[in-house]
């Protein structure tokens, strides 16, 4: 079981002033511990990095442009059974489709632009965590350095 897991806040949820209300939900009321987090912005490489699984797929330009318009918030969360759990807080991927109270049914404007992103397995968490993040950049509740890929 794995404790953490990684998202982003995307695009237009940072334009529409969106931050600090997921943020609230993750952070207090979903009792996610937030243990690294940064605002950037994704070049087009990085992007098709980091979905190349959907490389495939038609709507994978649109994707690629809509996730560089802006900038993001990325973060590393903590908690037990974080994937799932956090999979469970931000709802399926079309809002139209995800239950209320859920992140991306509140914040979610369509099937891209669905607010945030969520890790999917252990495996795709520690990857991802560690596209955007260093060592140095991850920490527990004390403030010491982790390494998530061995905690
Ligand atoms: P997730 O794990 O719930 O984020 O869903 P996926 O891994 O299936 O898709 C990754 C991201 O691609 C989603 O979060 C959306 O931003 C985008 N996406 C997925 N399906 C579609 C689609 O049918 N059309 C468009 N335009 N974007 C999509």
């Amino acid at each position: 079981m794995c404790k953490y897991t990684l998202t982003i806040i995307k695009p237009l949820a940072v334009k529409n002033s969106h931050v600090g209300e997921v943020l609230q939900m993750i952070n207090v009321d979903g009792g996610f511990r937030i243990a690294g987090m940064k605002m950037i912005t994704l070049s087009r490489q990085q992007v098709k990095e980091f979905y190349k699984v959907h490389k495939e797929k038609p709507f994978f330009d649109s994707l690629t442009n809509f996730m560089t318009s802006g900038p993001v918030v990325v973060a590393v969360l903590e908690k037990e059974n974080a994937i799932e759990e956090y999979r469970k807080l931000i709802g399926k991927t079309d809002p139209k489709e995800a239950l209320s109270g859920t992140i991306r049914k509140l914040y979610g404007i369509n099937i891209q632009a669905n607010c945030v992103h969520g890790s999917d397995t252990p495996e795709n968490a520690i990857k991802e965590i560690q596209f955007f993040f260093s060592t140095s950049e991850i920490f527990d509740e004390e403030g010491n350095l982790i390494d998530v890929s061995i905690t």
